[in-house]
């Protein structure tokens, strides 16, 4: 027999040595204990054999344990006080990395650090360990985010319910200067943030035939898929709450069929398996392509149906009838993407638990809310009916069900009206018939809004103009918003100490406080310390960018930067048309008195979306010419930054000194990306589109560089038949810029590469960059004059930053708790925020 003589202590020496356990330890001894004794017990190693990997989770354990007694006690608090709830139903989270925003709503971030350190571990090379959950495809995910983290700091009852993608957003390469996509293997490591549920498992059925059975349908052969819960929970600022998001995972009935497998035949026996656990297995890219589009509508319901059988198992613990649901219960839709919850609701209440069909939809008018996103045409919902009918039989009954109500409700209010009929229905005609799920959310809906004024007020005008006649008092507007503490507090650790240091922490809870800054405009040596902050973060991204690029730009120069999908509406293009115009004026004037530049993009393009891949593909095409060019390079350098995603914005943004924000007017419904640019000292370069507006007047437009054509002039110019081709023939540097990219002079190895794109915008150019492009390049010349002043440059810095302090996001979701879902904070310390109302909302538009 061996003697253990040689066997290690479990515990790390350097924590168990000094330990008395009856004395009481400081914040940063008992984070150590904490993390050696989950390295050693929950992970399975020690101080000798931990690699980095290992460090990680040991830490995520020891931070994951600080939250729970509060987790615990938010659920406790909404049993005992029968809160009402509110269920946030989204299709995609963006929550970014989890460690720092934990660690910073514990107030632990120091100490975790001075522990790692004292184990041997650098906290710093473990946070860049970590996956980032790219559960979403933009801002909609990141939106749903930002709503979660509100929801813990304002301690509102309720959770968010989403799908457990196993594969989430692509991750991209550049090679050769085009996107590659690689699989996003986010959960190969294990995700020790979140905690499996098998007990709350769910059947989820498609198919199957339907058997009438007095007032309700039986729903029988169907096939079945079953839903897993796994839990992450999210921490209040201050842990004044934490709030669950429960995320469904796709698990086969039967694992594999036996019969099959002895029999040899491995891969059939697997099949089935295989095909249902499809439903959570990837992302669903943002612009449909055809093939998918029944993977698409299971995966819809697939959430939907788990989370509405999970919200009223719930209820039912401690409610013995229907009566109170709609007191207990507000279930929003972000987007229509779950819109299959109104059917589902009504099936689950008609059919399985026998409420009469009146008292049903009763009840869903009042437990329903939601948001809708776009009014582009080509992005809203509609399913064929022989699709859904085809897999979800009963809930296209329900749907038609619910349509023959609605139409004789709407013929017995306008009986003259016939065409109304055939615009409100939920059913489109013309050709194929196809559901519009954009109307079955807003007839089940007590509340619908838009999220920034314009788009609120276009919507209301356009989309639903027959629905705001039918019933005005439903539409409203909630302004989005983003959660100060990760764009602020954690992205910017540099320019929060400078403003706690003026006005104190409370900023992070109340943004409108940032509004005292303006105190301090005239403030020479403020301003001086908020360019030297600027200059900080711009050097850790020009860090960033020669380590992994291999490309050195200035921290000196301006940094004017686009970050977010690429899509045509949002116009990378035309930037690329000013790059290409400077790079131009700087060839014929190298000695010129230019203002240094280095101009950033990021963002990933469907990859089915031609249009948009060709846009990266042509700056990095752009930026190869331009960064070659030894007259031109020192004053204009052109990056792009693979890969964007939450953890690069958190990089990129506090670097930025100009933000790009030029969609065509009236496309973009509100953006986030520039709510953040603005927080943390960017000038927005904009048109008067989505939130710019209301940046604008909370910030002062002189504080901003706001140009092109307004949403009205857009529409007339569209309607009164737009011809691009007069604004090239008229404009010598326009003309030179789209014929040097016709006649590859970014792309002399194959000449013809771009001709999709300039023939798009010669010809039809629907997003109306040339109509814009004048007004921009005089608009990017203004920003040279205003960054060549440095003083009144950063005093419009300090405007944004005090300027914003509506958009945070915990102004958005007390406009929602207090105005739509009508639900309280279960704490004191989770009071709302002042509420700066939208004046929209309040009167109802
Ligand atoms: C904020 C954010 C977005 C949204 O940006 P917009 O400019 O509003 O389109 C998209 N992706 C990520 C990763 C973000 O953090």
């Amino acid at each position: 027999m061996n003697a253990p003589d040689a066997a290690p202590s479990p515990l790390a020496p350097s924590a168990s040595a000094s330990f008395d356990f009856d004395r009481p330890v400081s914040t940063v001894e008992a984070l150590k204990r904490s993390i050696s004794n989950r390295l050693v017990y929950s992970v399975g190693k020690d101080v000798r054999s931990a690699c980095a990997r290992d460090w990680l989770f040991a830490v995520f354990y020891a931070v994951r344990d600080r939250i729970m007694d509060r987790w615990r006690e938010t659920h406790h608090a909404a049993i005992d006080q029968d809160a009402k709830r509110v269920y946030y139903l989204s299709m995609e989270f963006l929550p970014g990395r989890m460690l720092t925003n934990a660690l910073a709503a514990e107030g632990l971030l120091e100490d975790i650090r001075k522990a790692c350190t004292q184990l041997g571990a650098d906290f710093d090379t473990l946070v860049d360990l970590e996956a980032d959950p790219g559960l979403g495809n933009g801002g909609l995910g990141r939106l749903a985010a930002c709503f979660l983290d509100s929801m813990a700091t304002l301690a509102l009852p309720g959770m968010g319910y989403g799908i457990r993608y196993e594969y989430g957003m692509f991750a991209q390469r550049i090679v050769d200067g085009r996107q590659v996509e690689e699989p996003d293997q986010w959960l190969l490591n294990g995700n020790p943030w979140e905690f499996m549920r098998p007990e709350y498992s769910y059947t989820v059925r498609y198919r199957g035939h339907l058997v009438p059975d007095g007032q309700r349908v039986r729903w029988v052969d169907t096939e079945n898929v079953i839903a897993v819960a796994y839990d992450s929970g999210v921490p209040g600022y201050e842990l004044s709450s934490v709030a669950t998001l429960r995320l469904w995972s796709a698990r086969a009935e039967s694992a594999l069929n036996l019969e099959q497998f002895n029999r040899g035949d491995y891969m059939r026996a697997v099949e089935a398996k295989n095909w249902s656990e499809n439903v959570s297995l990837v992302l669903y890219p943002e612009d449909k392509t055809e093939q998918g589009r029944q993977l698409r509508l299971r995966q819809e319901y697939f959430f939907v149906s788990a989370s509405l059988q999970d919200l009223l198992r719930r209820y039912l613990k401690t409610h013995g009838s229907f009566e109170q649901l709609a007191d207990k219960v507000a279930i929003h839709l972000n987007d229509t993407h779950p819109a299959l919850a109104v059917p589902e609701l009504m099936r689950l209440l008609v059919d399985e638990h026998r409420v009469p069909w009146d008292e049903a939809w009763a009840l869903c008018q009042r437990i329903f809310s939601y948001t809708n996103h776009t009014l582009m045409p080509e992005a809203l919902e509609v399913w064929p009916v022989d699709l859904l009918g085809w897999l979800l039989p009963r809930h296209l009954q329900i749907i038609y069900d619910i349509n023959a109500r609605h139409l004789a409700e709407v013929h017995a209010r306008f009986p003259e009206d016939m065409d109304l009929l055939r615009r409100v229905s939920l059913i489109e005609e013309n050709g194929q018939r196809r559901v519009r799920m954009a109307w079955l959310c807003a007839l089940a809906s007590h509340k619908v809004n838009g999220v920034s004024a314009l788009h609120s007020d276009i919507m209301v005008r356009t989309l639903f103009a027959d629905f705001a006649r039918l019933w005005p008092e439903k539409f409203c507007n909630v302004t989005n918003g983003i959660t100060p503490r990760r764009w602020l507090g954690q992205a910017n650790q540099a320019l929060s100490e400078l403003i706690d240091a003026r006005i104190g922490p409370l900023w992070r809870r109340e943004l409108s406080h940032l509004g005292q800054l303006r105190a301090h405009a005239d403030d020479d040596a403020f301003l001086a310390a908020l360019r030297l902050v600027k200059q900080r973060n711009k050097r850790r991204l020009a860090d960033y960018v020669g380590r992994e690029l291999g490309i050195e730009i200035d921290p000196e120069s301006l940094f004017d930067v686009q970050v977010k999908r690429i899509h045509e509406y949002k116009r990378q293009l035309l930037n690329v048309l000013h790059v290409i115009t400077r790079y131009h004026a700087i060839r014929a004037n190298p000695k010129g008195n230019w203002v240094p530049r280095t101009v950033i993009f990021g963002g990933k393009a469907a990859s089915a979306y031609h249009m948009a891949k060709l846009i990266i593909r042509l700056i990095n095409d752009v930026a190869r010419t331009v960064n070659a060019d030894p007259c031109v390079s020192p004053l204009l350098k052109v990056v792009f930054v693979p890969n964007y995603r939450v953890t690069l914005a958190e990089l990129i943004i506090p670097a930025a000194d100009l933000s790009e924000q030029i969609s065509l007017a009236g496309t973009e419904a509100s953006g986030t990306g520039n709510m953040k640019f603005a927080l943390n000292g960017a000038l927005t370069i904009g048109t008067w589109d989505g939130a710019n507006i209301e940046i604008a007047q909370n910030v002062g437009e002189e504080h901003m560089f706001i140009f092109g054509n307004r949403a009205e002039q857009v529409a007339e110019l569209r309607a009164h038949g737009y011809v691009p081709r007069r604004y090239y023939a008229s404009n010598y540097e326009l003309k030179m810029a789209i014929d040097r990219i016709a006649d590859g002079a970014f792309s002399p190895e194959e000449p013809q590469r771009y001709q999709d794109l300039t023939r798009s915008l010669l010809e039809s150019d629907y997003y109306q960059l040339l109509a814009d492009y004048a007004d921009y390049i005089a608009t990017q010349n203004r920003v040279d004059e205003r960054y060549r002043l440095h003083r009144d440059w950063s005093r419009s810095c300090l405007h944004n930053i005090a300027g914003v302090g509506m958009f945070s996001s915990d102004r958005a979701v007390s406009n929602y708790a207090e105005g739509i879902w009508g639900v309280r904070p279960l704490f004191e310390g989770g009071r709302p925020a002042t509420p700066p109302w939208s004046p929209a909302l309040a009167a109802g538009i």
